[in-house]
C-alpha cells in the first residue's frame, strides 16, 4: 500500500521530470538536519534572543562585540550538507533544477555542490568592512576575533566589520533579489 507521502512524492517527481526551469526556494527549515538553528517557531533562536537586539543593524553599529559574540556563539562554521541539500544537487546535476533561491547565509547549497544558488539574504561566509568596504574571508576575521573582539579592519583599521548577511533593517541584495525574480517568473515547478 502507498502512503499519502508516497503518493505525493510520486507527483512531486513526475512534476520533476517534465520541469524545464524549476527552481527550489528554501530556508532555515533546510539546515536545521546539519545542526544549524532555526529563527522562529519552537526552540527557534528568536524565541531566545530578540533579533532587533541581536541582529539589527542599527544595534550592530551601536555595539559591534554584543553581535560577535552572540555570532561566535550560534554559528556553526562545521556544518555539513545533509540528504537535503544533496538531493538538491542531483536534481541540479541531472538538468531538473534551474536554480536553488535560498533565504540560508550558511553556504551549505554550495557546499553540497549545488553550481546555481541565490542568497537571498547574503552569506555568512565573508565580512565587509562598513567604512573603506573591503572584503576579507570569513575564516580571516574569526582568527582576528579570536585575539580580539570585535574585530577591526585589516585595511583601514575600522571597528565595524560585518559579516555580508542581511541583518534587520537593511535591504536584501539587489541583484540577488532580481535574479530571484527572473527566476521565479520562469519557474514552472517552484518547490
Ligand atoms: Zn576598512
Amino acid at each position: 500500500m502507498t502512503t499519502a507521502t508516497e503518493t505525493a512524492l510520486d507527483q512531486v517527481a513526475a512534476l520533476l521530470r517534465t520541469a524545464r526551469s524549476a527552481i527550489a526556494f528554501t530556508g532555515a527549515g533546510i539546515s536545521v538536519e546539519s545542526g544549524i538553528p532555526h529563527f522562529r517557531g519552537e526552540g527557534g533562536l528568536w524565541t531566545k534572543f530578540d533579533p532587533y537586539k541581536v541582529a539589527h543593524i542599527d544595534t550592530f553599529r551601536k555595539d559591534p562585540a554584543q553581535y560577535w559574540t552572540y555570532s561566535l556563539e550560534h554559528r556553526r562554521a562545521d556544518a555539513e550538507p545533509n540528504p537535503a541539500h544533496r538531493a538538491l544537487v542531483e536534481l541540479e546535476s541531472r538538468g531538473h533544477l534551474r536554480a536553488v533561491i535560498t533565504q540560508n547565509t550558511d553556504g551549505l547549497h554550495q557546499k553540497a555542490g549545488n553550481r546555481q544558488v541565490i542568497e537571498l539574504h547574503g552569506s555568512s561566509k565573508s565580512v565587509v568592512c562598513l567604512d573603506c568596504e573591503a572584503r576579507f574571508p570569513r575564516a580571516e576575521i574569526d582568527r582576528r576575533n579570536r585575539e580580539h573582539c570585535p574585530p577591526s579592519c585589516p585595511s583601514c583599521g575600522g571597528q565595524f566589520l560585518k559579516p555580508t548577511v542581511v541583518l534587520f533593517g537593511e535591504a536584501l541584495p539587489e541583484a540577488a533579489l532580481r535574479e530571484a525574480q527572473v527566476l521565479a517568473m520562469a519557474a514552472d515547478v517552484p518547490l
